[in-house]
């Protein structure tokens, strides 16, 4: 007389579970390098690239194929910074501090999310009760400088981002290919 069958002696050693098995074939080609960057907080102060008196920018991502850069703005002082014009939607996350458009009634705030649509101009500021503000930025397109009227007075944008890390990671020795690591 046979045995009644025991269903666990059927099931698979290690059962397979839907939500654990990688995806089995290769990814397409031309696909660009994925790119991680931990301790984006980090103090190494070489990664803190100077832009203005009391202002820094961190690298995160730099994607001229893109035409954005993703990095991180730290102030050190209050007061106007400067007003711009976006050609290209901006979206900001704040990880310390606070900062304000005198065009808007808001208070960006740590933990604060801002989109800014392209076609907006403003005037960035930080408020006098703020000693430190840190924002995490993407910005696609341009932003132009300009005056009260709109008269453009210079612009940033992912190139000449790259060519001021390019030129900081030179002067305290890293190197100016040290940008690399952040463009995709
Ligand atoms: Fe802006």
């Amino acid at each position: 007389m046979n045995k009644p069958l025991d269903p666990a002696a059927l099931a698979p050693a290690t059962p397979a579970k839907p939500d654990k098995i990688p995806y089995a074939l290769p990814q397409p080609w031309g696909m660009a390098k994925d790119l991680v960057a931990h301790d984006i907080l980090a103090e190494d102060e070489r990664l803190w690239v100077p832009i203005a008196p009391d202002i820094w920018s961190r690298p995160i991502h730099l994607n001229p194929v893109g035409g954005f850069y993703i990095h991180m703005l730290k102030v050190k002082r209050s007061g106007v910074l400067q007003r711009h014009r976006h050609s290209g939607q901006v979206h900001a996350y704040v990880i310390k501090g606070s900062w304000y458009y005198l065009e808007h009634d808001w208070v960006a705030k740590e933990g604060s999310y801002i989109f800014e649509p392209p076609g907006e101009t403003h005037t960035l500021t930080v408020p006098d009760d703020c000693s430190e503000m840190i924002t995490l930025f993407t910005v696609y397109g341009s932003l132009m400088y300009v005056d009260p009227m709109g008269v453009s007075l210079g612009y940033d944008d992912v190139f000449t981002r790259i060519d001021k890390y390019r030129a900081h990671f030179e002067k305290v020795g890293l190197g100016a290919d040290y940008v690399q690591q952040f463009m995709r």
